[in-house]
């Protein structure tokens, strides 16, 4: 069965149109209207026939299309209640669609996604930081995580220590993948255009290089950059000031300047 392509902008227009929808802006509904953009980010997923994938938000099917059309499995969750009937038919006849209607951060995704997965979204731009924390953070079997982020998440998330922008998102990023802004995407790319640039980041899942408590190591580096201006010994203090100066870190230090390596250092410290 040949299917009319989605990512094309009288096309999107079209299907909005005959559905009586517009975007809702509360629900970060930004449509792909670029193919050549599902092609990279499909690319940047590296699908092959047969790989699970999760698609957070599949909106009106655009890039849903392009991971179907590479081989995936498509397992998709949506929030809006009016798509399901668009979906139905934009991308009706793709046996290896599944949807899923609700809430992402309410889902059991562990119990949604029990084997190894991709996963593959532009995401909603309202909840992106929940959405990536909750990927990574709840040990699930994916593999690799590519998401569609405003560039300015992309730049947390890929910060190194000591930049101004390094901070909570950076470390639970970082901690549990190899990660890589892999390119940007301009408004026009989208219907409506969103207010900012975009990009696209890679997240390769791995383990942890350094083994930690993961609930107190998150719970740590949360605290400390609650409070990012502080040294290590004010906002730290809750776990006990003696054992910040007895964990080998120089406790006037910010949370800030602190690697992976020394993060797991002072949990384990704190933890004692
Ligand atoms: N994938 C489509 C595309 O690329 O054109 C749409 C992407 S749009 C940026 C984000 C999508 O996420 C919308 O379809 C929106 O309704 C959906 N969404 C918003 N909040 C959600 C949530 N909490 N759970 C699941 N989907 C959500």
């Amino acid at each position: 069965m040949l299917h009319p392509l989605i990512a094309d902008p009288s096309a999107t227009r079209h299907i909005l149109k005959k559905f009586k929808l517009r975007a809702v802006k509360g629900l970060g509904q930004n449509f792909l209207i670029d193919a050549d953009i599902v092609r990279r980010i499909v690319e940047a997923a590296e699908i092959c026939a047969g790989d699970e994938v999760l698609e957070i938000g599949p909106g009106i099917g655009t890039l849903t299309q392009g991971l179907l059309e590479a081989g995936a499995n498509v397992t998709a969750i949506e929030l809006d209640k009016k798509l399901p009937a668009v979906l139905k038919e934009t991308l009706a006849g793709y046996e290896n669609f599944r949807l899923i209607e609700g809430d992402v951060l309410k889902i059991n995704l562990a119990e949604l996604m029990p084997t190894k997965f991709k996963v593959v979204a532009n995401l909603p731009y309202y909840i992106t930081t929940q959405i990536l924390l909750t990927l990574l953070e709840k040990n699930l079997p994916a593999t690799k995580i590519v998401t569609m982020v405003q560039r300015e998440v992309a730049e947390r998330m890929t910060a190194a220590p000591g930049s101004k922008i390094y901070g909570a998102l950076s470390v639970a990023v970082q901690f549990r993948s190899e990660s890589r802004i892999a390119f940007e995407v301009p408004p026009e790319s989208f219907l409506p255009p969103p207010e900012v640039t975009s990009a696209v980041v890679v997240c390769d899942v791995r383990k942890p290089p350094f083994e930690v408590d993961e609930e107190f190591f998150t719970k740590v580096v949360r605290t400390a950059f609650a409070q990012r201006r502080k040294t290590l010994l004010n906002s730290l203090a809750v776990f006990g000031r003696d054992k910040i100066l007895a964990s080998g870190i120089d406790a006037t230090r910010r949370a800030e300047t602190l690697s992976l390596e020394e993060f797991a250092k002072l949990s384990e410290a704190l933890k004692k």
